[in-house]
């Protein structure tokens, strides 16, 4: 099918909730793209950091077919091995305790809402019920993750959204603390890094100072990890560059590697709170999801992260203070640069030459490749970024 087709049936047929680049993609090979013209590109956004090993990456693509192969979905109501050893290494890698499985970070995020909900309720009282978020803060688009986010650009034309969350300045414990003191707080979530919000590491005293708050007044202490866990900042999970264990971790992006997976890990403290029928998912756990997720864990070694540190190490290196780079944000490979053009401009000037990059608010271009991109295409976007940026 040409690119017109597909562009006309698209802005035709499709919900008018994207505005796409003038792109299509038909192919790709690591963090290569191809379009439908023939152009190759370099692939710095990974589907929005969901393409950690790239596309048609061997193992996960070998994992998944055997798994298809096998049978592709048999509900809840049965035991199955995918997700049974998925949780398994998960809990193991991380010494959180259970998992529940789901198929998006915004569902993710809802079932962290939701043990945070039940644990304060179960010990603390039913009104006990509100959850602290940070502003500029993203955490998905139902309505309850709408009204954690806190950004008001969201939430318009929405309202009234689930009531319940406060929103704290990130990196001001005072402010975290007021509203601890003025409301029943029953969790505070959190992005260690915060993604479409600017790429923006939260300090280290703050994350300490939160988790510390969390278990002095038994607040539920959560780490939203749909775009800053799995391998990306150069730790398997961001929480672990501050030196803390979180109650309730929620990821989904990059941990399925290309398929649909949401998954909210449960620490010592609420292992227990969830009891039959207090939540589900059709498609949670799907057994080819899941054995893809497993090839994914299983590669994220200390090899592969201390090169992912390497990489982003390199790019700041090559960035920071250079002709129209105001400043670089983020950790390991995921990078926020704030340049003096527009953000749009730079994306823009970047595909012309052969470079997919994303932005952010606060003006930022945003970089999230494929962990496994080269040194020798690294290099290049960097040449491209810096051309179009100066
Ligand atoms: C993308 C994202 C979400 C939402 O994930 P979906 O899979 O789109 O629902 C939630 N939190 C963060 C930090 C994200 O980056």
């Amino acid at each position: 099918m040409t690119k017109k087709n597909t562009k006309k049936l698209d802005q035709q047929y499709i919900a008018h909730t994207y505005s796409r680049y003038p792109v299509e993609i038909i192919d790709g090979k690591g963090a290569e793209l191809v379009g439908s013209d023939g152009r190759r590109y370099i692939d710095l956004g990974a589907g929005i950091g969901v393409n950690i090993f790239g596309q048609k990456d061997k193992k996960w693509v070998k994992a998944v077919t055997e798994q298809l192969d096998c049978f592709q979905h048999t509900s809840n109501l049965y035991y199955s091995a995918p997700d049974a050893r998925l949780a398994e290494l998960i809990c193991k890698k991380t010494g959180l305790k259970r998992v529940f499985f789901c198929n998006s970070g915004a569902e993710a995020n809802e079932c962290a809402i939701k043990a945070a909900r039940a644990y304060a309720a179960q010990r603390r009282g039913r009104d006990c019920y509100t959850i602290v978020t940070l502003k500029d803060s993203f955490h998905g688009r139902t309505l309850t993750t709408l009204a954690a986010t806190g950004q008001d650009m969201f939430h318009k034309d929405f309202t009234p959204l689930t009531p319940g969350f406060e929103y704290a300045e990130p990196d001001n414990l005072k402010d975290v603390e007021r509203i601890c003191r003025e409301k029943k707080v029953a969790g505070i979530l959190i992005e260690c890094v915060q993604g479409e919000g600017g790429v923006r590491a939260l300090s280290k005293d703050f994350v300490q100072g939160v988790a510390k708050l969390c278990k002095e007044k038994d607040i539920v202490f959560m780490t939203d990890e749909v775009q800053c866990g799995n391998g990306r900042t150069g730790r398997l999970y961001a929480y672990e560059n501050y030196g803390v264990l979180p109650d309730v971790v929620t990821t989904a992006k990059g941990l399925g590697g290309g398929l649909p997976i949401g998954a909210t890990f449960l620490g010592e403290r609420v292992k227990d709170v969830f009891t039959p029928g207090m939540n589900g998912s059709t498609f949670g756990g799907n057994p080819v999801v899941c054995a893809g997720a497993i090839s994914i864990l299983n590669r994220l070694n200390d090899k592969l992260l201390s090169e992912v540190a390497r990489k982003g190490e390199y790019v700041r290196s090559r960035l920071e203070g250079q002709p129209g780079i105001e400043h670089v944000t983020g950790l390991g490979l995921m990078i926020g640069v704030k340049t003096r053009k527009n953000e749009n401009e730079v994306v823009a000037e970047m595909m012309k030459h052969g470079v997919l990059a994303l932005t952010a608010h606060g003006g930022m271009v945003r970089l999230l490749p494929p962990l496994t991109i080269t040194n020798r295409q690294l290099k290049k976007a960097m040449d491209v970024l810096l051309k179009a940026a100066a």
